[in-house]
Formats: C-alpha cells, structure tokens, sequence
C-alpha cells in the first residue's frame, strides 16, 4: 500500500497546477499519469494560446506543459509517476492503479481527480470505416507523433477543436476542403475562423454529415443541410471526394473515478455531460475528494489551470496546511476564474456553474 497526502490523478494542465499549489504548501504529493508523458492536452497546442499573464497567454501550449513541468520538478515532495493508470476508486478511501504493469494499492489522505475528458462520437452510416478520426486523435497523431491524416479532410465540427485542428492540419500541408457544423452559427473564437476563410476554407453552417461511404475506407463523404429542428433537408446533399472525415462535436468528462468514489453527479449539456457536484472550492460530495479542469465541467486549459490551482490549494486546506497563506491565493484564483468565464461567450458557462453551486448549496435531489 502506497501512502501519500494528496493523490492526484491525471498530469494535464489542471492536475500540475494542482500540485505545484499543494507541493507549495507543503503536502507530499504524488502524481499519476496514463500517457507516457506529462501535460495532458497541453502538449499537442502548437498554437498560442489568449487569456492573461497569469495563464500564459502568449505561449504555446506545449511551451506551458514544459513550464508547468519544470515548476513542479524543483519540489521534491512532489513524484511524478507517467505510465500510471488510476482504475479505481473505492469507498473505503483507497484507489487502485497499474504503475509499471503492477497493481498498486493507493491510500491517499486527499485526492483530486484531474482526468479530462475523452471526444465524443457521432451516428451516421459509416462512421466506423477507416478514415474516420476525432480531431483530438488527429491532432495527437500529427503533433505528438508526427503522422499526418491522409489526403483531402471533412472537418465536422466548427467549434474550438473543429477549427484549431482544421488550421493544423492546413499548416501540415494537408488539404482541407470545408468545415461544417450542425449549429446555424461558429460556435468557435472568430480568430481561429477567420485564419480558415483567410486560406479559402469555406465553413458551412446548419450543414452535417448524412453518410461517409468507401471500400474499406473513407472515399466519399455526403454533408446535407439541417432544418431548424436539426432534421436533414432531402435535395440539398453535397459530396466531397475524401480521405478522411475528423469529428469535432464536442467532449465529455473523463468521470469513471468520481462515479465508483461514489460522488453525487449532475448531467449538465452545457458543461459536456455528467459533472460532480462541487462547492465553490471544487471539494465533491466526498469529504477529501476535489475536482479540477475538464472533469468538473469541459472549458478551457486557461480555467483548466486555474481550477487546478483552487483544488490544490483546497487539498492543501483539507491537509491543515497554512490556511491563512492559502486563502488570499484562493481569492486570486476565483477572481481569474470569473473574469475568464465572463470573456469569449464565458457568462452562459459561468451563469450554469453558479446554478449548479445554488443547487449544491440548497441540497436538492442530486442524481
Ligand atoms: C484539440 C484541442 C484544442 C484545444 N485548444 C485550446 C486552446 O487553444 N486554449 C485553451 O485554453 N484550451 C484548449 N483546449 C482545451 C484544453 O486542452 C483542455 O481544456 C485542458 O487540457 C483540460 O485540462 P485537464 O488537465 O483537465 O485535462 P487534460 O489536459 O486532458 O489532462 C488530463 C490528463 O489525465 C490523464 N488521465 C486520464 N485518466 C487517467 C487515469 N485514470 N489515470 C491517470 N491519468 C489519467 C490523461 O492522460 C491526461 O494527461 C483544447 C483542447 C483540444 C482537445
């Protein structure tokens, strides 16, 4: 059996900034990662990132992950095991995980679930041939490994991801003939759009896949125009010669964990699906469990960062460390917190968080 003060699982973004904050503070910290190595989504960005100075806005994504990486190597009561995955939760307080092909028993006297979260699919006939990607799984293959996507690509999705990936791919040299999204409307940052209709790719709203069709492959791929109802208009199909067809609709919280530590969850659309019920310090249901970054909700590697910060510096308070210096940090982080929410579209996100707080707070029925 392993023991530690704080457990945290996942290395992207918001479970470093987690444990650089409680490493701060003082608490012996250990630090779980599936992949090979840290940084989570954070590695892939090779684009620059917006926000503040307070979250690097002006670097690169994989620049952050290097910087987040060397804060966190310079304290020694913080290990950092990669290759570990965290597989179970149970409800005696004690997680399970594979660390080097071993099962290890972990007894942690807090945790922070930092998991992410995973792409979601989508229905149409021939979704399962060959050629048809997430964009995240895309854009891992081309940036972390350096494999490009075959030929000519369908981007679905005009969200962030649908519109990052899409530029990535075009400065890769690879062709991208259109981007559509079911939504009358980019639900993306106009940047990102505009560099897209800058290289002439055109961006066709209320439009989405009927099929992709092929020998084996993706060869050909039907988009259609959707009615207000979302249903497809029989007469307006439109077909591109294709390789692949990438699949940007969105991404759910990786929650498994939070499920089996039994924390009570809430189905929230707006925030990607299941999320915990949290109080404004990100600690769940589950006294010693907190959440930070995309599993409490998907947003952004900025707020990702930030929540991770809370949640470090609330398992730190949990841990009866240096509460008086943690608090003015706490105050810090809400501040960022809130100001990132109210930017780029933010006030819906940050009107349901504060919704689900209420809901929390007045303890109704909860999933
Ligand atoms: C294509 C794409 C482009 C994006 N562009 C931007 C952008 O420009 N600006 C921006 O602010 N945000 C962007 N984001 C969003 C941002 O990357 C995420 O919001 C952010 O990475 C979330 O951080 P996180 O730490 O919660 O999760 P992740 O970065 O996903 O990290 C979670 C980590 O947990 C690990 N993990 C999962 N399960 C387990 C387990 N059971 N045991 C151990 N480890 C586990 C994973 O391997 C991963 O390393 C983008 C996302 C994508 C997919």
């Amino acid at each position: 059996m392993i023991h530690t003060d704080l457990l945290i699982c996942g290395a992207g973004p918001a479970g470093l900034c987690a444990a650089i904050e409680a490493g701060a503070a003082g608490a012996d910290v250990l630090v779980l990662e599936r992949g090979h190595a840290p940084g989570g989504q954070l590695v892939k960005q090779t684009h620059m990132f917006f926000g503040s100075e307070k979250q690097y806005a002006s670097y690169r994504g994989f620049d952050i992950s290097d910087i987040l990486v060397a804060q966190m190597s310079e304290m020694p009561n913080i290990r950092l095991i990669c290759d570990a995955t965290v597989l179970a939760a149970y409800d005696d307080g004690v997680f399970a995980a594979e660390i080097a092909g071993k099962y290890e028993k972990i007894r942690p006297r807090a945790t922070v679930v930092a998991t992410g979260a995973s792409e979601k699919p989508l229905l149409f006939p021939g979704n399962d041939l060959p050629g048809v990607y997430g964009a995240g799984a895309v854009q891992t293959l081309m940036n972390q490994y350096g494999i490009r996507p075959a030929g000519r690509v369908v981007m679905l999705g005009a969200g962030n991801i649908g519109l990052i990936v899409s530029y990535q791919l075009l400065q890769a040299g690879v062709d991208v003939l259109v981007v559509c999204d079911g939504a009358p409307k980019i639900g993306g940052y106009l940047v990102h759009a505009s560099k897209l209709a800058r290289m002439g790719v055109p961006i066709m709203t209320s439009h989405s896949v009927k099929r992709a069709e092929g020998e084996g492959k993706v060869e050909k791929v039907t988009l259609w125009e959707l009615d207000k109802n979302w249903q497809g208009i029989a007469g307006t199909e439109k077909i591109f010669a294709a390789d692949t067809l990438c699949v940007a609709v969105g991404l759910s919280p990786l929650s498994e964990l939070l499920w089996q530590a039994g924390c009570e969850m809430l189905y929230v659309p707006a925030l990607g699906g299941y999320v915990p019920y949290r109080d404004a310090q990100l600690s769940t249901s589950i006294p010693g469990i907190f959440v930070a970054g995309d599993v409490a909700g998907v947003e952004e590697a900025s707020s990702a960062m930030v929540t991770g910060r809370l949640a470090g510096l609330a398992a730190a308070g949990f841990l009866g460390l240096d509460i008086i210096a943690l608090e003015a940090k706490k105050e810090d982080c809400l501040a960022q917190l809130h100001s990132l929410r109210h930017g780029h579209g933010g006030k819906i996100l940050d009107g349901i968080q504060q919704a689900l707080l209420d809901t929390n707070n007045k303890g109704d029925e909860h999933a």
